[in-house]
């Protein structure tokens, strides 16, 4: 006899099928089940007493996997399906690997095995880590915030070790964002725990992600350090969730299956009933509001360790600069030469790649745009290209004008990290320079190469793009230039003062880590801006304050509900009539405003042209309910995209 069962299967829109199943199978089993000429697993989803596909046709599974999904999992498979309004078997997607090949035997370590080095914590830590250590057993959400420095991590590390000892067969994870995730980065963690670790991130090769898998389904896994994606793990006993840099955007997954890894992990949480740590200097302002409402807990650690002080931050007004150089100020200049006497280390960040953001032709104005996204190309001098940084367009820096046909007519606007490194050579022709920027890193290897050469003492000046700012610490870099704080100031993003804070916040936070107090120059057209004033002070509540009240007056979130609906396709016109049939039919309801379509800021991207509805209600209304039941009336034609984002941070 065979029962017969629903299985839901990693594949998007179709998410279940029916089989044949032995009657030793159970509901949550993972399967191994033929679908076309390939084999996939699937999860049991329930035993039905008969199928609309006839018996005969049913095709039995091809295997049992030997291992169960935990019932928690399924609930969070189906939560997660409906808070981003996407359909379960693209969740499943993400939860379960490409490859069904079961692994060799497991051998489980034994808990005394775990822990290797921690360091005593001191007082303040003591105290961080007791208070959260109250919370070891239910589901709570704990801000655990402090300056870069101060030791978080040590407090985590303790708390990971004490409920690794106390709790037999628990699983932690930690999340870091993807930039973190090298050898580098993992040190101290490696340091902690040994090689007891399991690092789950982007550059690990699908054989190694389906062992790892295994290895977490089986217990085996005690500490897993992951990017985003390691949230969709099997985990059978999962104990505490750490979110290191919880204010970082990269924990926002904004292609293909859209979700917030932060805020999923705070609802696995909830539903695992365990304590989840998200950690920050700069803790977002949803975070911080979570915080005073009393909803987390927040603990928080006051100074640096070891008695290192912040760095003294000032505030260059570039309206006045009078320096030869058009983006290296005089004063920033000064501090470089200073620094340099003394062989120390020096910091300029610019957070834009290549040497020009755009090159005009001064005769006739023609910009160098993308064949296929409404962009500028941006020059990157060294490569002799003109580049588009949304889809990898390029073409040979041209000769003349493609407006007007001149010759020499072309000029570089504005600056990239490039064009920074040669004014800087020229200037100071002895100094060792290395540029830093994402495409430095082809290899996993090259970035220990860099921080090494850094560390090494064979680096007088450092340039950067954001790359730079996170994590590091490199003891001897004692000053830090802001090329141009203004980069994200003014922009139309939700987020964009809030992430330029926390990457200046954190930038400022590279200079003398040590002994030796740190400087840092901010250069920027808006020395009045609130954001500028509050880093200057050194003083983030000020920051905070305004920003939450901006919020609250423009009704935006955390005050209010916001969800967006991009529409993409390759003819205009008919992304744009869609767009407004949708809207056409949204339901009319008192708490929500639909608003749009309107051509996206990035209007058209890979050849494709974007229009964006937003939709925004109250705080407490449930904006996925209204928009699934709108979106169910819909259908959406071959050759467009619709793409819904609940708790957009991006609407380029
Ligand atoms: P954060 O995570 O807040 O940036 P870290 O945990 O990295 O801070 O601590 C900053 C530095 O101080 C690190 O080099 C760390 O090893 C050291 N440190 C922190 N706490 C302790 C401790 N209790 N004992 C010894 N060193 C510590
Ligand atoms: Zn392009």
């Amino acid at each position: 006899m065979h029962k017969i069962a629903r299985i839901l299967v990693p594949i998007n829109h179709i998410d279940f099928l029916d089989y044949l199943i032995p009657e030793e199978a159970n509901i949550n089993d993972f399967v191994e089940v033929p679908i076309k000429n390939k084999k996939l697993i699937g999860i049991i989803w329930s035993i039905l007493d008969v199928s609309e596909v006839p018996i005969e046709k049913l095709k039995p599974i091809s295997n049992l996997l030997g291992y169960s999904a935990s019932a928690n999992m399924r609930i969070f498979l189906e939560k997660v399906a409906e808070y981003n309004i996407f359909p379960i078997g693209k969740v499943a997607k993400l939860v379960i690997p490409a490859i069904v090949k079961t692994p060799k035997k497991i051998r489980i370590t034994k808990n005394s095995e775990l822990i290797h080095n921690i360091k005593p914590l001191n007082e303040s830590q003591e105290k961080a880590a007791k208070k959260i250590l109250e919370y070891k057993d239910t589901y709570k959400a704990i801000l655990l915030e402090g300056v870069t420095g101060s030791g978080k991590t040590e407090v985590y590390f303790h708390v990971i070790s004490k409920i690794l000892l106390e709790k037999p067969n628990s699983q932690i994870l930690l999340l870091l964002p993807e930039i973190l995730l090298t050898a580098q980065g993992l040190t101290r963690i490696t340091k902690a725990f040994g090689d007891n670790i399991y690092v789950w991130h982007s550059g690990i090769t699908p054989a190694q992600k389906r062992d790892m898998w295994f290895e977490v389904l089986s217990g085996k896994a005690r500490i897993i350090i992951g990017a985003r994606s390691a949230l969709f793990l099997p985990f059978q006993n999962l104990s505490l969730i750490i979110i290191d840099e919880e204010h970082d955007s990269s924990y926002k997954q904004e292609e293909g299956v859209v979700y917030n890894a932060r805020d999923m992990a705070v609802m696995r949480a909830h539903i695992e009933s365990i304590p989840i740590i998200l950690a920050s200097a700069t803790p977002s302002i949803e975070t911080i509001l979570n915080a005073k409402l009393g909803k987390y807990e927040k603990v928080h650690l006051a100074a640096r360790f070891g008695g290192a002080v912040m760095p003294d931050i000032k505030i260059v007004d570039m309206t006045q600069n009078k320096s030869e150089s058009k983006w290296l100020s005089d004063r920033l200049l000064e501090a470089v030469k200073a620094k340099l006497a003394k062989k120390e280390q020096v910091m300029l960040f610019l957070n834009r790649k290549g040497y020009a953001p755009l090159t005009l032709c001064r005769a006739c104005s023609y910009r160098f745009m993308c064949d296929v996204c409404s962009s500028w190309l941006v020059e990157h001098r060294k490569e002799r290209k003109l580049k588009c940084h949304h889809c990898g367009y390029k073409i040979p820096i041209p000769k003349v004008c493609f407006g007007c046909k001149e010759e020499n007519t072309l000029v570089a606007l504005g600056p990239g990290v490039e064009r920074i490194e040669e004014e800087i050579k020229k200037i100071f022709n002895e100094a060792r320079v290395l540029t830093l920027t994402k495409d430095s890193l082809k290899k996993s290897s090259d970035n220990d190469e860099y921080l090494n050469k850094i560390l090494d003492n064979e680096v007088d000046i450092l340039i950067g793009t954001q790359l730079l700012a996170k994590g590091h610490h490199f003891p001897r870099l004692t000053l830090v230039g802001v090329i141009d704080a203004d980069v994200g100031i003014g922009g139309a993003e939700i987020k964009g003062a809030e992430r330029t804070y926390q990457l200046l916040h954190q930038v400022s936070g590279r200079a003398g880590r040590e002994q030796i107090k740190g400087e840092v120059y901010i250069q920027t057209y808006y020395p009045k801006n609130h954001i500028i004033l509050s880093l200057k002070d050194n003083n983030p509540e000020h920051f905070i304050e305004s920003e939450i009240s901006v919020r609250e007056q423009s009704e935006m979130p955390p005050f209010a509900r916001l969800a967006s609906i991009l529409i993409t396709g390759s003819k205009l016109e008919q992304a744009e009539n869609f767009a407004r049939k949708v809207v056409s039919v949204a339901p009319l309801y008192e708490k929500v405003q639909v608003l749009g379509p309107v051509s996206a800021s990035l209007s058209r991207l890979k050849g494709r042209y974007r229009f964006r509805i937003l939709v925004k209600s109250e705080k407490n209304f449930n904006i996925q309910h209204y928009i699934r039941s709108w979106l169910e009336q819909i259908k959406v034609p071959s050759y467009l995209h619709l793409k819904v984002d609940v708790d957009p941070y991006n609407c380029l």
